[in-house]
């Protein structure tokens, strides 16, 4: 007989990881199902990855109170997460005398000590690369950022490593009532829930309305950028913001965790799932980041990417239980800060669910541990890993300088890696200046014998995507002339 889950989880971005954390700690049968592969596959492996500071949430709008809570979760979290957002802080360039209103605003919105407006020759002191010609900065020392696969990951491991039930590579297709239970249809198998959480992303509002339940459709606005390489990294230190538009935060250059410089993103309508990176979406983008930065080294992008928001006209999260279906939350319009809010909607969906009737008791939880990273680690202490185990003092990527070690562990972790992709957001493979020149050569070999599959089934990022063709004295066979 088929195991009925009290809560089942539909999406594996950070959102959905987020309320299985959340879940995760109280006595429930939890199951998450994700379409892809791996989990922090949508709109979560693509942004800036900026924790926004309280001197920008919205007020009056369900993703201001939730911006704000998550703030006070996310120390407490870090600690069982065993994680790190470094605190960089932020500058908000105004240019022209008129935008000095909005840093106002942000300082009053804010009330953050040590947070202050600055003049052009005090913001060039702590930020020598700026544009010397703006008018003033909004200096917020509280502004931090993180890697989004790490936060969606440790999230993911978090939950795994405390119950809960994962099912990848499964599409959810609509919702059935059973009585009191909800069936679950997906394209491989059906599944129970007493509750079931929609965290589709991009996709949320398309389950909603499979539900018959009255909601917008997402629009979907693409944001590009450019990744700079490590070399840069001394080229700013602080997150850099210009005075927002109407639409968005507008062009940002932004550190991140790991050294490289963030530029974008431009704010686009685009009609389908299209995250294309476009030679005008990126022209818009460099003008954009030359106002903030005018030397900037462009010639250093190692790549780029783009990411798409899923909005609704009233430009705010909804949170709201089905008509059709009791049980059935659907979590609608999750753009930014989605990421900073995503503790904060993990709890108010928990809030949600308590009014709605389930239980929640507390459990023992295991905190996650995570796995040293080489390439920050101190001379005395590689020596210590290399003498426990050889397969550290084998350098797999030389750009990233990740070992072999840390490539079988991400092949074999709580939620392990099945795809190249999978280990380049877990271990950083394929992500430093050579985008996999190197590495991308050792990489099929070592997971063909770590996770015993053929060539064929060495797959860049979803199922299907091959990297490989096979071995060429085969591959030659197979398309030999037949004449
Ligand atoms: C350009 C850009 C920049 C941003 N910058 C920031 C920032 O700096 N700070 C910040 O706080 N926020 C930022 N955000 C917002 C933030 O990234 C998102 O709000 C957040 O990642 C949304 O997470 P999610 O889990 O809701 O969605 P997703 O990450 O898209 O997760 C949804 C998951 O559901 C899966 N799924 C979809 N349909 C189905 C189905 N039918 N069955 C099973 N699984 C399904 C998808 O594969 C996906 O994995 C930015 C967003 C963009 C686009």
């Amino acid at each position: 007989m088929k195991k009925v889950f009290d809560v089942v989880i539909v999406g594996g971005g950070i959102v959905g990881c987020a309320v299985a954390w959340y879940f995760s700690h109280f006595d429930l049968e939890i199951l998450l199902l994700e379409k892809e592969s791996d989990v922090c596959c949508g709109v979560s492996k693509a942004n800036t990855g900026i924790i926004h500071s309280r001197s920008y949430w919205t007020p009056s709008t369900l993703k201001g109170e939730l911006h704000l809570r998550s703030l006070v979760l996310f120390p407490q979290a870090e600690k069982e997460l065993n994680l790190h957002s470094p605190q960089t802080g932020a500058l908000t360039v105004a240019l022209i005398r008129e935008e000095m209103t909005f840093l106002k605003v942000l300082k009053e919105r804010g009330n953050i000590s040590g947070a202050e407006i600055i003049g052009p020759k005090e913001s060039i002191e702590i930020e020598p690369s700026l544009n010397p010609r703006i008018f003033a900065c909004y200096y917020d020392p509280e502004t931090r950022i993180i890697s989004p696969f790490a936060l969606n990951l440790a999230l993911a491991e978090f939950a795994a490593l405390n119950g809960v039930h994962f099912i990848l590579d499964e599409e959810v297709t609509g919702f059935e009532s059973m009585g009191n239970r909800i069936r679950i249809l997906g394209r491989n198998d059906w599944y129970l829930g007493k509750r079931v959480i929609n965290c589709a992303g991009l996709y949320a509002t398309k389950l909603a309305r499979l539900s018959n339940d009255a909601v917008s459709a997402h629009r979907f606005f693409r944001g590009q950028y450019f990744v700079l390489d490590r070399e840069c990294a001394p080229l700013i230190r602080h997150v850099l913001y210009p005075v927002p538009t109407e639409e968005s935060k507008g062009i940002l250059v932004s550190p991140t965790p790991e050294g490289n410089i963030l530029v974008g993103p431009n704010f686009e309508p685009v009609d389908e799932e299209d995250t294309a990176t476009t030679f005008w979406g990126l022209k818009e983008v460099e003008e954009g980041a030359r106002k903030l930065i005018p030397f900037l080294p462009l010639e250093q992008t190692i790549t780029t990417f783009s990411g798409l928001r899923p909005t609704l006209p009233e430009r705010d999260f909804r949170i709201f239980f089905s008509s059709s279906l009791p049980g059935l939350l659907h979590l609608c319009g999750i753009e930014s800060p989605g990421l900073t809010a995503s503790l904060g909607i993990a709890e108010y969906v928990g809030e949600k669910l308590k009014d709605s009737g389930i239980t929640l008791r507390e459990k023992r939880i295991s905190p996650r541990t995570a796995f040293p990273v080489f390439r920050n680690c101190g001379f005395e202490e590689r020596e210590r890993l290399i003498a426990e185990n050889p397969d550290w003092g084998k350098i797999i990527c030389r750009c990233e300088e990740v070992t072999l070690a840390e490539v079988k562990h991400a092949l074999s972790s709580p939620i392990p890696a099945s795809t190249l992709d999978g280990l380049k957001r877990r271990v950083r493979v394929m992500a430093g200046r050579c985008q996999g020149g190197f590495c991308g050569m050792y990489l099929p070999t070592i997971m063909m014998q770590e996770l015993d599959c053929d060539v064929k089934e060495v797959f860049k990022s979803t199922r299907g995507s091959f990297y490989l063709l096979g071995k060429i004295e085969d591959v030659v066979k197979e398309n030999a002339p037949t004449c």
